[in-house]
């Protein structure tokens, strides 16, 4: 029997585990962490449960090729709820305007229609280009390096829809796009969708995925969904090293042979699936002797290429609220700076669907706030003393706090910061690199990403991860961990069982 150690244990190494095992392989799952899941992972504070990931998981409408791929392992299944929210996102303008991104297409143009008939033929046509996004599927099935040129055309085919929607809005940029509309609140929701300088095309697939249900909250959040992976691994007989930080691979010739832990451990294997950060791979475990053209184009140019962290603030409400909806952005009363930009909007998100993410009575809420490059050079500074770094932390989370007061008068003196999550806690706890939380953001120059994993030079090992497909997130993760085995079955002549 063929053995495969892999390196990490979130979703993407997850999911190779579970594919390795039903292919007929040994394997062993290398863990720098106590726990698994990765980037895909919630923790306890104060008797809240903070879920640290999944705002929306492409792959939870039933009876599509990517559903199917989630339920073989293990993270979604007949037993799992799925809370579809009625709205991706409320946005609130200065002067009080509400405006919804409902589920429901056509409610969502019938309450634009009404804020603003104005606005009639640009409306008509942004629901028109998300319906028509509805046909778009993630592809999930052969990874394209092992496809025949029959295989390409008939995928190509299938991504027309998506194709023409890049070619028409991929250049355009948001703020743009959204000088299409006239009503004030209507080019703020679009204006504000996702960081300035991303591509207007975001929108309509964002959209398109949460209209046709296809985007949607598993039950139990991040740690649940990553833990019913782990099970599945382990009832198929995978085996797990915990807290097993890989810093080292032994090479001879073109063969990695060995991977040497932090923990003194070490382990031999014919085969090995790196699902871990890109960067740290390419650069401290390959120790940059074998440069990848496309991921070298990607970190020398971070400004096409930046790659988006976050600020987590996560709150305690004690109470349950009656008017917040499930995502709202708000003006912010009394702006505050972080790394000296102006917050004055922020978003929040009310867990009170998951009354288990709080003790009785109290709901969880979190504040997120974007981050990129000069925002991990402030935080890495800032991390070198430790002191400094714990009270700018505490300064942000009390100004939270201040802005969800004001917003919400009966909310004052019932919050208290439960946690403050920097680039620097994502880059400590997985390794990922500049604290990113996706892959390569989608700005106006950059060119979506599309990587086998395979290490010119190297004949067994390879990469696997968000960061080898588009903008990364979790159903990159699961197919490129999938696709791993695939390929190590073509090499064996296995024919590969789903
Ligand atoms: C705050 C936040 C919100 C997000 N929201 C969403 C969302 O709503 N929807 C969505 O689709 N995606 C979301 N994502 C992205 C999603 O979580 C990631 O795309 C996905 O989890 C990446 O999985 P992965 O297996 O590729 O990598 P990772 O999760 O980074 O897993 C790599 C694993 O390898 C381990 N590791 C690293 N180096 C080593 C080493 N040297 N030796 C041993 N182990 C090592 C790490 O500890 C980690 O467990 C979010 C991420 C974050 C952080």
């Amino acid at each position: 029997m063929k053995k495969v150690l892999i390196i990490g244990g979130g979703i993407s190494g997850l999911t190779a585990g579970i594919f390795a095992q039903k292919n007929g392989f040994e394997s062993v799952i290398l863990e720098k962490h106590h726990t698994l899941g990765g980037e895909c992972t919630g923790w306890d504070r104060q008797g809240y449960h903070v879920d640290g990931c999944i705002h929306w998981l492409i792959g939870t409408k039933e009876g599509t090729p990517i559903n199917e791929l989630w339920k073989t392992v293990g993270a979604l299944g007949e037993d799992v709820k799925i809370h579809h929210h009625e709205s991706f996102l409320t946005y609130e303008h200065e002067d009080g305007q509400q405006v919804h991104l409902y589920r429901d297409l056509e409610r969502l143009k019938a309450s634009w229609l009404e804020i603003s008939p104005e606005d009639k033929e640009a409306i008509e046509e942004f629901c028109n280009t998300i319906e028509k996004l509805h046909s778009f599927e993630i592809p999930v099935g052969k990874p394209m390096d092992m496809m025949n040129p029959i295989e390409k055309i008939k995928l190509m085919l299938s991504m027309k829809d998506a194709g023409a929607v890049l070619q028409k809005y991929g250049k355009i940029g948001l703020t743009d796009f959204a000088k299409n509309f006239k009503h004030p609140a209507l080019r703020g929701i679009l204006e504000t969708f996702l960081p300035d300088g991303y591509s207007a095309s975001m929108v309509f697939f964002a959209l398109a995925g949460f209209t046709k249900g296809q985007a949607s909250v598993p039950a139990g959040g991040s740690k649940a969904l990553a833990m019913r992976m782990k099970e599945r691994y382990l009832s198929l007989g995978g085996k797990i090293e915990p807290n097993c930080e890989v810093l080292e691979l032994e090479i001879e010739e073109d063969k990695v042979k060995k991977a040497l832990c932090a923990n003194g451990k070490s382990f031999t294997a014919d085969y090995f699936i790196a699902a871990i950060d890109a960067n740290f791979f390419f650069e401290k475990l390959l120790k940059s002797k074998y440069p990848d053209p496309q991921f070298q184009k990607r970190f020398q140019n971070s400004d096409v290429y930046p790659v988006p962290s976050e600020l987590r603030i996560s709150i305690g409400y004690e109470g349950v609220p009656s008017d917040v909806p499930r995502t709202l952005r708000f003006p912010v009363v009394s702006p505050f700076l972080v790394n000296g930009k102006t917050m004055d909007r922020l978003q929040l998100t009310n867990y009170d669907y998951e009354p288990d993410f709080a003790p009785e009575g109290k709901t969880l809420f979190s504040v997120t706030i974007n981050q990129f490059n000069d925002d991990y050079e402030a935080w890495d500074n800032l991390s070198k003393e430790k002191e400094v770094y714990r009270k700018e932390k505490e300064r942000i989370g009390r100004e939270v706090v201040k802005a969800i007061a004001n917003r919400f008068p009966e909310m004052d003196g019932k919050l208290k910061v439960l946690d403050v999550a920097t680039p620097k806690t994502f880059e400590r706890y997985c390794n990922s690199y500049r604290g990113g939380i996706i892959a390569f953001a989608p700005t106006l120059e950059s060119k979506a990403m599309d990587h086998s994993g395979k290490v010119k030079g190297l004949k067994n090992i390879q990469l696997s991860g968000q960061w080898l497909q588009g903008t990364g997130g979790l159903p990159p993760a699961l197919i490129t961990g999938k696709a791993s085995v695939m390929r190590l079955c073509k090499k064996g002549k296995i024919s590969f069982k789903q």
